[in-house]
């Protein structure tokens, strides 16, 4: 963390505890026109390099269901966590499994099923992985999710769009694995109330939202978004579940300096 004195910085993470943790990636590898004007892309050797830190401190992965199951019934889940990628990314699919594989790490990919095959809607660049690249991916066993079918707004749509979106997506994936469907993400991680009953409706287990550490709801499920800026150790700081402290602290640093 940048102007942060190392000091404080491992004091914090000796201070740490283990909560569980839910990684949220996007795409791994290289953008095809060299521009990434989201940040949606890390590189593979960073993609690495977090993983090689994650497994040093001594994290067990598991795919999001099955974390969730260990923490809904009531089961120790110091020192577990997860990684998960949105958008199913062709380059996720090359760049990214082959490391995890290596390791032998589970992952969870959620899928829009409607841009299957096709340009991602922010990276023309870009392509989603084909329904067939999904399958072989499941076959792997990574858990395959949905990310509703083209990536919308779900809170914008109104309840019964926003229900149709939730359910045909389920539905597509199952037809396509043959195998429940479980657990969803949901674009842009927009969602209100409204949107939860709806993921509720259509039989999701569990959906993930975008933002930082926040309790552990099953159908806004907090995961820690990993951006190209994530270095080794913010990611400790991350999995330590202090980003917002460390935030916070610099902010007040920030402000005090400015009196
Ligand atoms: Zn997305």
């Amino acid at each position: 963390v940048s102007g942060l004195p190392a000091s404080i910085g491992s004091a914090l993470l000796r201070a740490r505890r283990r909560p569980p943790f839910i990684l949220c990636y996007h795409g791994v590898g290289t953008p095809a026109d060299g521009a990434d004007p989201h940040g949606l892309f890390v590189s593979r050797e960073q993609f690495a390099q977090h993983l090689d830190t994650i497994l040093a401190e001594g994290y067990t992965l598991l795919t999001v269901s099955d974390l969730w199951s260990r923490i809904a019934a009531g089961e120790t889940v110091s020192g577990l966590g997860a990684v998960s990628f949105d958008d199913a990314f062709e380059q996720t699919d090359r760049e990214a499994m082959p490391e995890l594989a290596a390791r032998g790490l589970p992952s969870t990919v959620y899928v829009a099923t409607g841009l299957l095959g096709g340009p991602h809607p922010h990276m023309p660049g870009e392509r989603i992985m084909t329904a067939q690249e999904v399958r072989e991916l499941a076959a792997t066993g990574v858990e395959i999710g949905a990310h509703s079918v083209d990536h919308a707004h779900l809170s914008q749509l109104g309840e019964a769009a926003a229900l149709g979106q939730l359910r045909s997506s389920r539905e597509v994936l199952e037809e396509l694995l043959g195998q429940p469907v479980r657990s969803m993400a949901y674009p842009f991680g927009d969602y209100d109330a409204e949107t939860v009953r709806s993921a509720r409706a259509a039989g999701y287990e569990t959906a993930c939202a975008c933002a930082g550490a926040g309790p552990w709801e099953a159908l806004a499920l907090p995961r820690e978004p990993v951006f190209p800026s994530v270095t080794t150790l913010r990611l400790q700081i991350k999995l330590a579940g202090l980003y917002g402290h460390v935030h916070r602290v610099a902010e007040l640093r920030g402000r005090l300096r400015r009196r």
